[in-house]
């Protein structure tokens, strides 16, 4: 395994800094206070490529691997965490779903729009009173004809107003049957489809939460992505990717806090001293720097294993817990670090504290994550 950034992951990481320098940091304390969603600001990411990191360039994508999918989400959340986390959602989830999934058709259709941004992209497992337990979800699909008739809701759902796709995963069988499940491509304006309630939330307050309805949705079977039946073995595999896409978002936080505690605690004096003089402090920095490169390692071992081809059901349920782990920990201690300075808005130490708490929640919890891990140690 190669430890030092190619010479790609070196140009994103550049253009990436750039970029928030410009488009990012002026504005971002404004979109966490009044939740707004910065759409330009995606369109943008599109116009440089980040929107379809890993789409071949036959459908408008970058064509890149994991390695610099990586660096691109840990770049972008070491600045803000609600853009890395609704890039890797778009990226990963809806548009990795198609493009794992869909048909020729289907790719050709949706992902040179999704890959340049020109379009948003959603994806719904999750539901009101299924959210770990998503194969028990309740929101059904019943044949008619041509079409299949969509009813119930999606919740936690990123992109759900602002998304112009999403791709959801409903139920077509018996519930706690692995293979009652099906995938669909459903469109914004679509006759029965809606978004519902947008969540007021502790963090991450920029990436647009909300729930979809379907009341009596009628979809093309042309929109199934792949067979009835196969859409909760495909969410789990593009759940496989996607944790690793949450293990950089982790990363990024827990090295953007580790940085801002770093310079603060060698500008700030207590006792005529920098602060970093104390043993408290700096054993403090020790243990982030140490657990950060840790959380690093286990990421980039899950992401050069995928570009392999691997299976890293396995490894990237490590990355995502340790690093998710890592990322609110270090967050934490970031606070500590600017002590009362630490526990307001003038400096960014507690919207990182913020921010990481969801990279333990979202595509899985850290509890479920150890259930991945340990059915498959056990197995
Ligand atoms: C900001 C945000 C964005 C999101 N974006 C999306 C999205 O785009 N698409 C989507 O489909 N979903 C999305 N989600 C949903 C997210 O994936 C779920 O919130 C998550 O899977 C947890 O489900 P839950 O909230 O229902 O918690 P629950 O499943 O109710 O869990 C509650 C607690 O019980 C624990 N628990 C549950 N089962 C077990 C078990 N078997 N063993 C031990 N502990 C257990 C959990 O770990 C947790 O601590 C998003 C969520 C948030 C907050």
């Amino acid at each position: 395994m190669e430890f030092n950034y190619t010479e790609n992951q070196r140009m994103i990481a550049d253009m990436i800094r750039d970029f928030g320098v410009k488009h990012i940091k002026p504005k971002m304390m404004e979109w966490d206070e009044s939740q707004e969603f910065p759409v330009e600001v995606f369109k943008k990411l599109g116009e440089l490529g980040l929107m379809g990191v890993l789409v071949p360039t036959e459908y408008g994508g970058s064509g890149f691997g994991y390695l610099e999918y990586v660096t691109a989400i840990a770049e972008l959340s070491k600045i803000d965490g609600s853009i890395g986390l609704s890039m890797a959602a778009h990226n990963s989830l809806c548009t990795g779903h198609i493009l794992q999934f869909g048909n020729e058709a289907q790719k050709k259709q949706y992902l040179p729009k999704l890959a340049t941004a020109e379009w948003i992209g959603a994806w719904g497992l999750t539901e009101p009173n299924t959210g770990s337990d998503a194969g028990n979800m309740r929101t059904v699909a019943v044949q008619d004809g041509d079409y299949w008739v969509i009813n119930g809701a999606k919740n936690f759902i990123t992109h759900g107003k602002s998304g112009n796709v999403a791709v959801v995963i409903v139920r077509t069988g018996d519930v706690g049957d692995s293979h009652g499940m099906t995938a669909f491509i459903i469109e914004k304006g679509t006759p029965g489809f809606s978004a519902g309630r947008k969540e007021d939330k502790l963090g991450m307050r920029a990436s647009e939460t909300t729930e979809l309805i379907f009341e009596d949705c009628r979809v093309h079977k042309d929109q199934m992505l792949g067979k009835v039946g196969e859409g909760f073995i495909q969410a789990m595999k593009v759940l496989d990717g996607g944790r690793i896409s949450i293990a950089a978002l982790s990363l990024g936080i827990a090295q953007g806090a580790f940085e801002a505690a770093l310079a603060y605690s060698q500008e700030r004096s207590q006792f005529n001293k920098p602060i970093s003089s104390f043993q408290g402090i700096s054993f403090k920095l020790a243990d982030m720097a140490t657990e950060i490169e840790a959380a690093s390692l286990l990421t980039y071992q899950a992401a050069d294993m995928k570009n392999r081809g691997l299976n890293v059901n396995k490894e990237s349920a490590m990355a995502k817990l340790y690093a998710s782990e890592v990322s609110v920990r270090v967050a934490n201690e970031g606070v500590q670090i600017f002590g009362g300075y630490g526990f307001t808005k003038d400096y960014p130490a507690e919207k990182y504290y913020r921010d990481a708490k969801l990279c333990t929640i979202g595509e899985g919890t850290s509890e479920i994550q150890k259930l991945v891990i340990s059915r498959a140690i056990l197995k």
